[in-house]
């Protein structure tokens, strides 16, 4: 298995990247890799890295190939924040470093994973060095789309657009790689809506399918105000503890890891000079929690935008698969109880609900206003 065909349903999109491995010629320094959620942007960049340093253009095999994908080939480094932003002072460590000629392999890579999530500031602190790279440097961004990134930036990139891969393909790739079941892939690519990484949560955590059911059940379970104010406060503590569940651990390590450095012993008094770094650890951390329980809500409320959409099929009639084909008695029976005017209202109100959350509204506020379009229409 060559590091490429980890990098599933793209067709010829990767060609850009092969040809470029293949003969130094087409080889430029900046990339741009492009594509929706869950197409596997991060998973191309670290492919490309890994086909750069391979003596056989990407065997999948040998130690540069295996120290790439890894994240531990001393010449490829990754950056893949859970922040909100990329700060300026890391870009320009990724700057000073990107000067130095690789190690051990042929080209020193910095692969930013989302490069969307840049200042303007920090953006120019990148472009100088994009623009005059050493010889054997290459950079790799990812972002969603063009749009996700400065102009200044994408212009001076080469662009590689992933597509999503179809849920055929994902589901394979489920059975290959991680041993699921046939049945099962299939049924978590489809709830995934072909998202790699939430079809295999999915498929591997009974604990993740559980809350997504749980997510799903609360169609038919608000019949009134008390429901949805109930079922807000369940929501956003559902995703707290998800979010505290991803982040207690890591968060200690940090700290622990930055008291190393600074010399001083975990739980001693810290003399004033140092206090800010941490303080500034402890912000980050801070962010970081808040981003994963945007997350986690956001990802909850895209499972139940899901059923509505199957809910819209099946009143309209059109012949296209359920996503949610398990709850099919489920959706059968709310489709009969609303018109198709009153499913695009509830979808109206979901979409609502992310902006407000993808903005700083109160998790609990935008959840209840959102729930309370669910309750059903008296006739
Ligand atoms: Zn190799």
């Amino acid at each position: 298995m060559t590091v490429w065909d980890t990098v599933v349903g793209q067709g010829d999109a990767l060609d850009p990247l092969i040809s470029a491995v293949e003969g130094d010629r087409a080889m430029t320094h900046a990339w741009l890799i492009t594509g929706p959620p869950g197409s596997g942007r991060s998973i191309a960049a670290r492919a490309f890295a890994a086909a750069l340093q391979c003596p056989s253009g990407g065997c999948g095999e040998c130690h540069a190939c295996r120290t790439v994908v890894a994240g531990a080939h001393p010449d490829v480094t990754i950056v893949a924040t859970e922040k909100v932003t990329i700060s300026v002072d890391e870009v320009r460590s990724l700057v000073s470093r990107a000067q130095s000629a690789p190690s051990e392999g042929r080209w020193r890579v910095i692969v930013i994973e989302d490069a969307d999530r840049m200042t303007e500031r920090t953006s120019n602190v990148l472009l100088k060095a994009i623009e005059e790279p050493p010889p054997r440097t290459a950079w790799v961004l990812c972002a969603p789309s063009l749009h996700d990134v400065a102009t200044t930036i994408h212009s001076r990139c080469r662009v590689v657009t992933l597509r999503i891969p179809s849920v055929g393909v994902v589901a394979q790739l489920l059975v290959e790689r991680d041993g699921v079941e046939p049945g099962l892939a299939r049924e978590c690519a489809l709830a995934a809506q072909s998202h790699i990484g939430v079809a295999r949560r999915l498929a591997r955590d009974p604990e993740a399918r559980a809350r997504r059911e749980r997510v799903l059940a609360l169609a038919s379970e608000v019949r009134g105000v008390g429901d949805a104010v109930l079922a807000a406060a369940d929501l956003a503590s559902v995703a707290d503890d998800e979010a505290k569940s991803a982040t207690v651990e890591r968060d200690a390590a940090e700290v622990a890891e930055l008291y190393v450095t600074l010399g001083v012993e975990v739980g001693e008094r810290l003399p004033p000079a140092l206090r800010a770094q941490v303080r500034q650890l402890e912000e980050d951390q801070k962010r970081r929690a808040t981003r994963a329980r945007r997350d986690v809500l956001d990802r909850a409320l895209l499972d139940l935008l899901s059923l509505y959409r199957d809910i819209a099929i099946v009143q309209t009639n059109a012949a296209v698969a359920l996503i949610n084909e398990g709850h099919r008695d489920r959706i059968e029976s709310l489709a009969e109880r609303a018109t198709i005017g009153d499913t695009l209202g509830v979808m109206d109100a979901i979409g609502i609900a992310r902006e407000r959350l993808a903005g700083n509204v109160a998790p609990v506020l935008a959840l209840e206003a959102m729930l309370l379009a669910l309750r059903p229409r008296v006739a």
